[in-house]
This record gives C-alpha cells, structure tokens and sequence, in this order.
C-alpha cells in the first residue's frame, strides 16, 4: 500500500507560542511531499521532524493571515541557499505573489529554483493540481479574508496481479499491461482468460482534507462528504462561541458538527487558540457529537485509511 500519511508541524493559531507553532501540515502522498500552510518557524519544524524539506514539491498556502504564511519566505530562501534547482508549485491566493515578488525584488535575490503559481478561487471549487496518483481541489471558505480549504483524493490504481494465478499461465508482457488496465486476456496458447481470475481490485482510494480557517460553515459538508480523514480549525471551546463567530472561527463542537454532517472517517481539530494550555478540553467538547475526533499533536503522523 503506498504512503498516505499527514504530519502535523503546527496547531496552534496566531501567535507562535513555547508550547505550539503556527498551522503547518506536510502530506506524504506516495513518496511526494506537499506542505499545507506554512506559518513562521515551519522550516524549523522540518528539521525538527527530519523532514528533508528539499522534497518538498508543491506548498499550498489557504489564505493570506500571518499565521499561515509567515514562514514561506524564509522557507523559500532556505531551498535557495542550499542550492535547489527543483521546480517548486504554489498554490495560493493571487496576491502572495506580489508579497513574494516585492521581497524578492528588495533583497534583490533570484531564487535558484522555478516557483510555479496557481492560484486559488476564492469563490468557487476548482481542481488545482493533479499528476498520476492524485487530485487536488481547492474550495471556498468562509473567513475575515478570502480562504480556500484543500481535498487530496488520490486517484483509483490499477488492478493488482495475483502472482500465484500468472505463473500458472503464459502470457506476454503486453498482456500482463492489459490485466492490470482490467481487460481479459489472451495466453501463448490462444485461450481467453478473464481479468477477474488473475487479479484482484486495486486498494480503494483514500483521501484527505484540509479546512483551514474557517467561521461554522455547512456549505463545507458538500466538499468534504465522505472523506477519509478532515482536518479542521478548531479555534476556540463552546465557552467563546459568541468570540468565535465574531472572528470567524469554529468551537469544537461545531467541527464535529461539520464532521458528523459530512459522513467523514475521522476528524483532527487544531489551531487552537494560544489562551488554552491544555486541548483535551476540546477533545471532550467534540468526542459527544463525533466519536472519531483526533486532536493536532505537533510532531505527530496521522495515517489515512
Ligand atoms: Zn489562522
Ligand atoms: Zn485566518
């Protein structure tokens, strides 16, 4: 079974604290790192979490408050001095390209490597990116700026041979192509073989999804229906629901809410607010609504099934 795994590299909201970084997640899809928001201190974070963060291909960035993107420039200079040449992809509000030109332009530094932009509709879902083994969308939310949440699905695989079932038959390389394409087959003998006798369906597809900040929205759930796992900002306990609607930000119970709506397999809640030093609380406050909620450990790798 190929990777599909998120690590969370910061969960709390902001300001950078002793106890937790600004939002920072890294999802390993197969081998290929994507790093979702990158708020001040995430290259640190990395190191911390032996991440090679020359790996990282693509930085999906959700909207354009500090906490979120802080890090980035400082991200990007790093790559540089180590001398990266990789294409790196951003995905991201229009704008930061204009931060990051200003930057660039000021502290006259030519990055070594191509950063390639694609920008994100704050007003509708779009697909953003896409490559052999996965899709990603990118989907409006509800927040003091525009934001946009993320949904990695990762395409339907091949079918999968069954060795002991081949060796019993000769059948050529182009066949065996065929077989894992679904098709029936043909052996060296002229017989017809059906697909089904020699393989089995490929692994179901998972997916995962992003939803950064966020005021209590159901229009989430038509985006998120069904997903493996959910990530989603839980800024504040029920005790601050009036703060948390006034900021635009979600209590705990309401992202359980969201999460029971949608039909989800789990749900993880983070950027907690800095005036809470424990988050079990949170955990009580969702777990009566949805069972299956996961609090955001920094340093922690959340498997998706
Ligand atoms: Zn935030
Ligand atoms: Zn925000």
């Amino acid at each position: 079974m190929e990777l599909f795994e998120v690590t969370v590299l910061g969960s709390g909201s902001a300001t950078p604290s002793l106890i937790r970084n600004p939002s920072a997640q890294l999802l390993n899809a197969s081998g290929h790192f994507f790093l979702i928001d990158c708020g001040e201190g995430t290259q640190i974070q990395l190191r911390r979490n032996s991440i090679k963060l020359q790996r990282i291909e693509c930085i999906l960035i959700t909207h354009l408050h500090g906490d979120h993107y802080f890090g980035l420039m400082g991200l990007l200079q790093t790559m540089h001095l180590l001398g990266r040449q990789a294409k790196v992809t951003l995905i991201c509000p229009a704008e930061l390209k204009e931060i990051i030109d200003l930057q660039n332009k000021h502290s006259q530094t030519g990055l070594s490597f191509p950063l390639e932009y694609v920008f994100t509709d704050p007003k509708k879902a779009q697909l953003v990116y896409e490559d052999k083994h996965l899709e990603i969308h990118s989907f409006p939310l509800s927040h003091r700026i525009n934001c946009t949440g993320f949904l990695f699905k990762e395409k339907i695989g091949l079918r999968r041979i069954i060795k002991e079932k081949l060796q019993q038959h000769k059948i050529s390389v182009a066949e065996i192509n065929n077989l894992r394409l679904g098709l029936d087959v043909v052996d060296e003998n002229g017989k017809n073989i059906l697909n089904s006798e020699l393989t089995e369906p490929p692994p179901a597809p998972r997916s995962f999804a992003y939803c950064s900040d966020t005021i209590y929205d159901e229009r989430i759930v038509e985006y998120i229906k069904g997903v493996n796992l959910v990530y989603h900002e839980s800024t504040f306990l029920a005790s601050e629901i009036d703060r948390a609607k006034k900021t635009f930000h979600t209590t705990a119970a309401q992202a359980a809410t969201i999460a029971k709506m949608s039909g989800i397999g789990q749900l993880l809640i983070g950027h907690f607010s800095a005036r809470y030093g424990n988050t079990e609380d949170f955990l009580e406050e969702a777990k009566p609504v949805f069972e299956n909620t996961l609090l955001a450990e920094e340093g922690k790798t959340y498997k998706i099934i």
